[in-house]
């Protein structure tokens, strides 16, 4: 290896083991502990544990190098430079906070440290784990529901550092929501979803601009003109039963939105997500399930003609409700930073009540020939909302 080995490589900054990474000493070895891998290093002489214990913050790779081989002089230069490359190519290290430009405030910094060192886990070197944070402040996000699920996952997203968001409900707080639904209390019992929970999550976290809508949907009109302009949808309103998953599916197909949503299913729950013109859709997604089941095809249809659902409000477990909130918001993070890549996507994942397990129920592909989704979708979207949704 050459003078200006980590030059070539970008990598000039100061760098120090990353705060999730946790070495230890044994005899002739270190490890490194990390989101649950153990990394077995050996090291006769001592050298590693020297080099692990100058990733401090206080110099750059070269100056690492520098140091070890002055304290330890039989050490071979270019084994040093291989083990710091090696730290660095397996995102060992990070940059010292100091050295990070961000938009954030020094609150915010705080507030939200727990999450900079979560995205730090995933940061390559150079990369800035406060711009994933700052994403999240940013994103406008529209939660449609606001009862056991919507609440959950409101107080998950102003937990997070979203401040951008907009709620719809049109439903009063009634006793038996309080099992559930854990942004209201007895005393609201009777006042309007939307207003006191939106008042909860300013007084947890008072700087967030939070647009409400105390509304019915009733067509993908009203759902587009709800969504339009925002980063991300989560729809857990779970009425009109029948139709406000077409609806929903339409708009943000329409407006390129992507949405993840989800529900109860008495001792189980599912959800998904769909990134318009990536993954399927929901109508690629029925589509496929109707040409696998015929059942499906009739009961799907029947439903639709009938408008059937439950004769009494369906069973809502807080259980289920807090797992799948869980799993529909890291979807959304996913999303909303680019982390990671979505994993909800052409698949309906479902928890359930019985084992605990979390699993896959049915996958589908994007259809080319999709009339939400497919190829020729701006000319479908110049027919209009009724055209599109009616014909199923
Ligand atoms: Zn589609």
């Amino acid at each position: 290896m050459v003078p200006g080995f980590f030059k070539e490589r970008g990598y000039e900054m100061k760098l120090r083991l990353k705060p999730t990474v946790i070495p230890y000493r044994l005899p002739e070895q270190v490890v490194l502990q990390f989101n649950g891998h153990y990394a077995k290093l050996p090291d006769p002489d001592g050298t590693m544990w020297l080099l692990t214990m100058s990733l401090d913050g206080t110099r750059d790779a070269e100056g690492i190098v520098e140091h070890v081989l002055s304290r330890q002089p039989a050490a071979q230069k270019s084994a040093v430079r291989k083990a710091v490359n090696d730290f660095i190519e397996h995102k060992l290290v990070e940059l010292p906070e100091e050295n990070l430009q961000s938009a954030l405030d020094a609150q915010s910094r705080t507030r939200f440290s727990r999450n900079m060192d979560f995205f730090g886990s995933m940061t390559a070197f150079g990369e800035n784990k406060f711009a994933y944070q700052e994403k999240l402040q940013e994103a406008g996000v529209c939660v449609l529901g606001c009862g056991g699920l919507g609440t959950h996952i409101l107080f998950d997203l102003a937990a997070l550092g979203i401040r951008h968001l907009t709620i719809l409900d049109f439903d009063k707080i009634e006793l038996s929501n309080l099992n559930r639904q854990i942004l209201y209390k007895e005393a609201d019992i009777g006042t309007e979803k939307v207003e006191t929970a939106k008042k909860r999550l300013l007084e947890f976290s008072s700087g967030m601009d939070i647009r409400t809508h105390s509304l019915r949907l009733q067509s993908t009109e009203d759902v587009a003109g709800v969504v339009r302009g925002h980063d991300i949808v989560i729809c857990v309103a779970d009425k009109p039963a029948n139709y406000i998953g077409d609806w929903l599916n339409a708009a943000c197909v329409r407006h390129g939105i992507p949405f993840i949503s989800g529900g109860l299913d008495v001792r189980r729950s599912v959800f998904y997500s769909v990134d318009p013109g990536i993954s399927g859709c929901e109508a690629c997604w029925l589509a496929a399930a109707r040409r696998k089941n015929s059942l499906v095809k009739r009961l799907t249809t029947m439903n639709k003609e009938q408008d059937i659902t439950y004769e009494r409000p369906a069973p809502a477990f807080v259980t289920l409700v807090a797992v799948t909130a869980g799993m529909i918001v890291s979807e959304a993070v996913k999303y909303i930073t680019g982390c990671q890549p979505p994993q909800l996507t052409d698949k309906l994942k479902e928890f359930c009540f019985d084992d605990l397990s979390v699993g896959i129920a049915e996958t589908w592909e994007r259809d080319p020939d999709c009339r939400i989704c497919g190829s020729d979708i701006h000319h479908r979207h110049d027919l209009g909302d009724t055209v599109v949704v009616d014909d199923r």
